[in-house]
């Protein structure tokens, strides 16, 4: 995920970067990451939009099944020479570069933007029917029979207060 810096100019460049899924340590990927990246220098700062590509291995927190997420997000990062002062837009991230620099290293920002991508909720679909409490059929793939003859829980207060009732009356 590196550019040298020796490779950027004034115009806007195209680099196209992979790196094996196991650089970046997190656990859920399960593809390499792909980034497409736009540079250009102005003056001593180096303007970075790039694209990655990914895909998240997860598991559905509805029915347990393992499903493969894809990934696909912009960021922008600025390199900046570490004497000079900038005033840059908000969403950008900055980054001061070490006199003698001769790399850009993008790695740090691919990993960021990663592990944002991970939901918090994981879901297989919108429509994940999950397991069935009560015999753990995955609903998705099977009907079981429970629904039928169950009778629902949160009934059985109200079958109990019934009855006692019916015994006041007597
Ligand atoms: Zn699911
Ligand atoms: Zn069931």
């Amino acid at each position: 995920m590196k550019i040298l810096i020796s490779h950027i100019s004034d115009d806007t460049r195209l680099f196209d970067l992979t790196a094996k899924k196991a650089r970046f340590d997190i656990p859920e990927l399960c593809k390499n990451v792909e980034v497409q990246a736009k540079v250009y220098r102005s003056g001593n700062n180096f303007y970075v939009t790039a694209i990655l590509k990914s895909a998240f291995e997860l598991t559905c927190d509805r029915c347990m099944d393992h499903y493969v997420m894809p990934v696909e997000e912009s960021f922008r990062v600025v390199y900046v020479s570490s004497s000079e002062e900038e005033d840059e837009e908000k969403e950008d991230d900055i980054v001061h570069l070490e006199p003698g620099a001769v790399e850009l290293d993008l790695r740090p920002f691919v990993r960021d933007t990663l592990l944002l991508l991970i939901p918090f909720k994981k879901l297989c679909s919108k429509t994940c029917s999950g397991l069935c409490a009560n015999c753990g059929a995955n609903l998705n793939h099977e009907t079981c029979s429970c629904n039928q003859n169950r009778i629902d829980p949160r009934w059985d207060t109200l079958n109990e207060l019934k009855k006692t009732l019916e015994n006041a009356e007597e």
